[in-house]
């Protein structure tokens, strides 16, 4: 079961629908989530690459390792927005994939 996930930040910044974590067809298809610099974009990438590439510009990626429980925290995690920077996006849960 994974998670579908939206950033958002302050910004202005809004992600797309991320369909982060396992789906029940296997390991193949994990994904993470990763924030591509040169994008400036938060884009998925397959777990089990070796090698984290953005899927689009094949740049290197920053792997973004999600505590699910940290989400729905009173003091949300936060991480480092792709287009301002600033450690201000928060992640949000939206639904729930396969
Ligand atoms: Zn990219
Ligand atoms: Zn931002």
């Amino acid at each position: 079961m994974g998670s579908v996930i939206k950033a958002k930040c302050p910004c202005g910044y809004v992600s797309g629908d991320l369909f982060e974590g396992c789906g029940m067809a296997g390991p193949e298809t994990c994904r993470n989530l990763a924030r591509c610099d040169h994008c400036q974009e938060i884009v998925l990438i397959r777990s089990s690459s070796v090698r984290h590439r953005c899927p689009k510009c094949r740049h290197k990626v920053q792997v973004i390792t999600i505590n699910n429980q940290r989400i729905f925290d009173s003091k949300p995690e936060k991480f480092e927005c792709p287009q301002c920077r600033k450690t201000s996006m928060r992640l949000r849960e939206v639904g729930l994939w396969d």
